[in-house]
């Protein structure tokens, strides 16, 4: 007996793939996915299932049985209406919107070609005499509705951006060249994908090449256990050729269906929220940054915050170079109007004037010292650590050596080291130093990278201090093991010691209507800091352990002021008294071995 696939069924019978795979639920019928195939004995019970609620539905004719609607739902140029956008939802559903995909993969494996193959044929030419400019994105239009890409130099959109806690792809694409096979960087690739929990999907490009081998590819995935369809798993894999344009459609299908599944949607009446994709200079123009628009709409003259600075719009223009005056979900625009160049994967929000982006801006400024403060102060509990006590806990792991038998060996001993407590996850092993991608993925996922007879080089180590990411280096083994079981114990907590700083006696009080009593005071010893702990001392007697909050020379806010000089010291306790003795010190990390 024959079998259908699900989406195919779907565009016969002229419903959503959504719609299709609930009805399967309420069969009872297991697929893994919208590709799928079904018994025909089921698909005509989904007939007569469709044929029913048309029935109830009031006798508005069911397609259920009829022959599909169009033969070609292929031609993009027709005026079909984009199914996504006009899905008959309810009035009070937010709407859908379109995905936004981004293309990873190894070196010279054909990202940048197939995205140029897209935006040749699937960009709107635009009109005379404009030279469409490169934003960071673009829109393509298909015959299931527009899809966008993010198309950035490099390609480090997608991590970068997720370092900073934004996600902007809702699916990514692996391309994978037939005649190469997997690269380190498809396993990054793959790697980041997964860590950020975004749909893959699998284009083996280059299939054009005599040597193109997709079959090698496939069995390759498997490794990783990513099972394609064909060998019974779930993961769709598209032949494509980024020269001749072959499986092309196909991929663009295949995104419109996984996007559909996701049930992309947002509300552009909602309130507004984007994240930047890239922002340069224009010698002319001035800031340019584009925009992704994620929830809402961004209209011209509207005030935009980016992380402490804020900007009004002066003009917007779509990724086609059209100006535009308005922008809703699934958008890139190019704005004009920052006063700095804001980075990718930088949150934007809307002010409904300037006063009020102002004051977002230095509530951020403000929020951000007391950060940076509270983490030099803050000891970590063991449970912020590691998670609920109880719980099975998972230790993230990146693993770099220098062969491939070395990483084998490590992931070998690895597993046997897992637990009903303790999962151990290895995210991505490799062969070769860390590279900077290793870095970004382990901040997002809180992960260790581990280094076995190969080191970190000094750029890669500085992005990994800046974003409190630990990499460490062993050339034995079994140290590298005892690494592991030290992270498993969790018997990583940091040591804090309280370090000294100085001391400063009370000479005089002052009261002060807003920050209560001001200690006039003359430091004898060492310096006073601002966020210190301060220990006051009556005598012998200690009578109040907090921290100063307030650090002033005159009238002027200080952080930091030296032995010999006078101060006033604002304690969070309002009952010093003159004669007191003010001592501050500091907690600070004591490096462990
Ligand atoms: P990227 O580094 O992943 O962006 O790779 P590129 O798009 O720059 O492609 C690397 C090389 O592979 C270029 O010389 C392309 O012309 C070539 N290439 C890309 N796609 C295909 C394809 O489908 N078929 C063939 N034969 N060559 C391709």
């Amino acid at each position: 007996m024959s079998k259908v696939r699900i989406y195919t069924l779907a565009k016969d019978l002229g419903v959503e793939n959504a719609k299709m795979l609930e009805l399967l639920d309420g069969l009872g019928v297991s697929y893994k996915s919208v590709s799928s195939t079904i018994e025909e004995e089921t698909v005509d019970l989904i007939k007569e299932m469709l044929a029913e609620e048309a029935a109830q539905a009031g006798g508005a004719p069911a397609q259920a049985t009829a022959a599909p609607e169009s033969d070609t739902p292929t031609d993009a140029g027709s005026a079909a209406p984009a199914p996504q956008a006009d899905a008959p939802t309810s009035s009070e559903e937010v709407p859908h919107r379109a995905p936004v995909v981004t293309i990873m993969g190894h070196v010279d494996h054909g990202k940048t070609s197939l995205l140029d193959y897209i935006r040749k044929t699937k960009v709107a030419a635009k009109e005379a005499g404009g030279i469409t400019q490169h934003v960071g994105a673009f829109e393509a239009q298909t015959s299931k509705g527009k899809i966008v890409f993010i198309d950035t130099p490099g390609h480090e959109a997608f991590t970068t951006i997720r370092a900073r806690g934004a996600n902007v792809a809702d699916i990514a694409i692996i391309v994978i060249a037939a005649d190469d096979s997997l690269m380190p960087q498809t396993r990054e690739a793959i790697a980041h994908a997964q860590a950020a929990k975004v749909p893959m999907l699998i284009a083996i490009n280059k299939v054009d090449l005599p040597q193109a081998d997709p079959d090698r590819v496939k069995t390759d995935l498997t490794q990783l256990n990513l099972v394609p369809e064909e060998y019974g798993g779930d993961l769709v894999v598209v032949p494509v050729s980024a020269k001749t344009g072959e499986g092309v459609e196909d991929l663009l299908e295949y995104i419109s269906l996984t996007a559909e599944l996701e049930d992309l949607r947002a509300d552009p009446k909602g309130t507004f929220g984007g994240v930047i994709i890239e922002g340069k200079v224009d010698k002319q123009a001035g800031v340019l940054a584009t925009v992704m628009v994620q929830e809402g709409t961004l209209h011209v003259s509207d005030f935009l915050v980016v992380g402490e600075n804020y900007g009004k719009i002066k003009a917007m223009t779509d990724s086609n170079g059209a100006r535009i005056k308005e922008a809703g979900p699934s958008t890139p625009v190019q704005v004009l109007g920052f006063s700095e160049v804001p980075s990718s994967g930088e949150k934007v929000q809307s002010a409904k004037n300037e006063h009020a982006a102002r004051e977002i801006v230095a509530a951020r400024a403000s929020d951000r010292r007391d950060a940076e403060n509270a983490r030099v102060q803050r000891r970590l509990t063991l449970e912020e650590m590691m998670g609920p006590l109880g719980s099975v806990r998972t230790v993230n792991l990146i693993l770099r050596a220098d062969t491939q038998g070395s990483v084998e060996a490590i992931q070998g001993i690895l597993a046997r080291k897992e637990s009903d407590d303790v999962k151990i996850n290895v995210m991505l092993a490799g062969i070769g130093a860390p590279t900077e991608g290793d870095v970004l993925l382990a901040s997002t996922a809180e992960a260790t990278i581990l280094c076995f007879s190969v080191t970190a080089s000094g750029g890669v180590k500085k992005v990994a201090d800046g974003k409190d990411v630990d990499i460490k280096s062993f050339r034995i083994i079994y140290e590298l093991i005892d690494e592991v079981d030290r992270l498993i114990k969790g018997n990583v907590e940091p040591v804090f010691e309280e370090k000294y700083l100085g001391r400063a006696e009370v000479r005089m009080l002052i009261k002060h209507p807003k920050s209560g009593t001001i200690a006039g005071s003359y430091v004898t010893d060492g310096s006073l800091k601002r966020n210190a702990k301060a220990k006051v001392t009556r005598g012998k007697q200690v009578v109040y352990e907090g921290t100063i909050v307030g650090l002033k020379r005159f009238k002027d806010d200080v952080r930091e002021v030296q032995t010999g000089y006078e101060c006033g010291i604002n304690v969070d306790w309002n009952d010093v008294m003159e004669g007191d003795i003010i001592e501050a010190s500091e907690m600070v990390e004591v490096e462990q071995n």
